[in-house]
Order: structure tokens, then sequence, then C-alpha cells
């Protein structure tokens, strides 16, 4: 297994609720370490072309919505099979499908309040992370 970094967004209704430590937690203690880490409150064009790729989708406006409605914490994690691990750390889209201990199960509310954010391809986290950090602000070591 190759070392990936991916790129995670803690959302709005989770920084609301004061979970990002806990969040934090679940990545340390899964073997993601946090090389670059910030807090966002993204504006609309921001949030916009973060998700352009759904922009046909009937969610898109509300989806952009809620990303704007508070700050974001965005990370970037480091480790073996980055990419998978965070997705099975986050459980499924719909909290309601979402696996028990995952951290959608445990801090989501719905489909569009959902937690967390994570890339879902090895092309997709590099774009994404390229949109938050620029390479001379990650960590690896
Ligand atoms: N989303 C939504 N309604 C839907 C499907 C998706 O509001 O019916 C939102 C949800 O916040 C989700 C994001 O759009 O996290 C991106 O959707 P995707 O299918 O890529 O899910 P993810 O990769 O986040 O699990």
């Amino acid at each position: 297994m190759a070392v990936e970094r991916t790129l995670s967004i803690i959302k709005p209704d989770a920084v609301a609720k004061n979970v990002i430590g806990q969040i934090y937690t679940r990545f340390e203690s899964n073997g993601l370490k946090i090389v670059a880490s910030k807090m966002k409150w993204l504006s609309r064009q921001e949030a916009e072309a973060f998700y352009a790729v759904h922009k046909e989708r009937p969610f898109f406006k509300d989806l952009v919505d809620f990303m704007v409605s508070g700050p974001v914490q965005v990370q970037v994690l480091e480790g073996e099979n980055a990419i998978m691990k965070n997705r099975e750390l986050m459980g499924a889209t719909d909290p309601k499908k979402a696996a028990k201990g995952t951290i959608r199960a445990d801090f989501a509310q719905s489909i569009d309040a959902n937690a967390v954010h994570g890339s879902d391809s090895p092309e997709t986290a590099a774009v994404e992370i390229a949109f938050f950090f620029p390479q001379m602000n990650v960590y690896s070591r």
C-alpha cells in the first residue's frame, strides 16, 4: 500500500457542534497524520468552485448554501491508503446509512449536513489539496 494524501473538510455543522478535536482524534488514532490544517469561511464563489462537479445536481444550491453557512476546518491527511481509510472513517454520505462508529453516524444529522468531506480518488485528492494548500504549506515531517 502506498502512502497517500487526501483532502478532508470538517463542515459547518460539525464545527458548530464543537467536535473538531474529536474528529481529529479519529484521524490520528487510525494512522492518518494531519500535515496541513486551517480554519476558513468559504465564499460562495469558493464553495461553487470546490463542488463544481455537482453543479448540475438538484442539491447544488442547498449544498453551497450549507457550505458557506459557517467556518469549516480544512486539513490534508497523510498515511497508508489515506484516501480509502478516510472514506471508511467518514461513513456513507447519508448518516442514516453510515456504519456504526463512523464520523457521520456519530456526528452528522442529515445527508446535506453530514459533518465531513473527503476526497474520493487520487486524482480528486490532488486537485482538492491544491485548491486549499500551496505545496509549501503542507508539512510532511
Ligand atoms: N449531497 C446532498 N444531497 C444528496 C447527495 C449529496 O446534499 O442527495 C451533498 C452532501 O453534503 C455530500 C455532497 O453533496 O457530502 C457531495 O456528494 P457526494 O455524492 O460526493 O458524497 P460524499 O463524497 O461527500 O460522501
